[in-house]
């Protein structure tokens, strides 16, 4: 198995609100990993939804950042500055015919229904796949709204001579590190570029990740299922692909996890424990409670 040399991973927050416990738990994964193995742990800001990402709520991450402890090197990747890269990954994959634009609304996928849901919930049923080169032209010069999907069954016929697994440390630690088959059949046609913006989350993590030269990805088990279709596009895209490490998430007492848009359970922002004139081992019980919780 592979060493830990040279690491570089990365924590990699969206700014739609602020930091809870459980991303200070997350940080402390991912730059305590670095730290652990000699590394670096980089920071990006994944702000490619531009409608609910604020540049104040950044500012906010980073000074809670500093304040948890943490130090990465400058500059911090924006992933708002770079939709013209991702632009050119997606036309990579547009090139190779394994995508299609969908006009489909949700409304129109959820009564549709024809999959059993997939990990990551509804599965689309294809019906976009199918139109015609007439019809989809006519469409997009109407203007109407699509996204960009992958045709996953063809990406994956494209990529049938690839060993298509991932590398899963375990517990954070250099050993034992587990081999994982990707198994991506069972998403379907995911989104690439999506009706607002010329990308997804899955593509530009990928060309994140790359581009960052990230060797290990730590992140919270809730990604887990992702990782299938990272390897997918990592190997469509000719990327690397880094080992990677899901950890555990906080969650309350009997079950769910932490979310910052649960209003009937508020996770405690670092912001409001600042606020409190609480200190970093005030915060370290409340983390150390709620991993007890589950
Ligand atoms: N931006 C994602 C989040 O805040 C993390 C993405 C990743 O680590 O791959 O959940």
């Amino acid at each position: 198995m592979a060493k830990f040399e040279n690491i570089i991973t990365r924590f990699a927050p969206s700014p739609t609100g602020h930091l809870h416990i459980g991303h200070a738990y997350a940080a402390a994964q991912a730059f305590n990993f670095a730290k652990r193995h000699n590394g670096q742990c980089l920071l990006r800001i994944e702000d490619i939804d531009t409608s609910r990402c604020k540049p104040e709520f950044t500012q906010q991450i980073i000074s809670d950042l500093h304040w948890l402890g943490h130090q990465w090197p400058e500059p911090v990747m924006v992933q708002s500055t770079r939709f013209e890269i991702y632009r050119q990954a997606l036309q990579t994959l547009i090139e190779r015919a394994i995508t299609y634009p969908c006009f489909c609304t949700r409304k129109e996928i959820a009564a549709a229904n024809k999959h059993p849901p997939g990990p990551e919930g509804i599965v689309y049923p294809g019906t976009c796949e199918h139109l015609d080169y007439e019809t989809t032209k006519k469409r997009i010069t109407k203007g109407e709204p699509y996204v960009i999907r992958l045709k996953m069954d063809s990406a994956l016929g494209l990529l049938k001579n690839h060993d298509l697994h991932w590398i899963e440390g375990v517990g954070l630690e250099a050993e034992p590190q587990k081999r994982l088959e990707v198994a991506a059949a069972q998403f379907g046609d995911i989104v690439l570029a999506r009706k607002d913006t010329p990308t997804s989350y899955h593509l530009s993590v990928v060309v994140d990740d790359a581009a960052q030269g990230v060797t290990d990805v730590v992140r919270g088990q809730d990604l887990y299922f992702a990782t299938h279709i990272h390897i997918v596009l990592q190997a469509l895209l000719g990327l690397p692909h880094p080992r990677y490490h899901h950890h555990p998430l906080l969650t309350h007492k009997g079950g769910p996890k932490l979310s910052k848009s649960d209003k009937h359970r508020p996770t405690p922002t670092i912001k409001s424990i600042r606020d409190q004139g609480l200190s970093l081992d005030d915060l370290e019980e409340m983390i150390t409670d709620h991993l007890k919780a589950v």
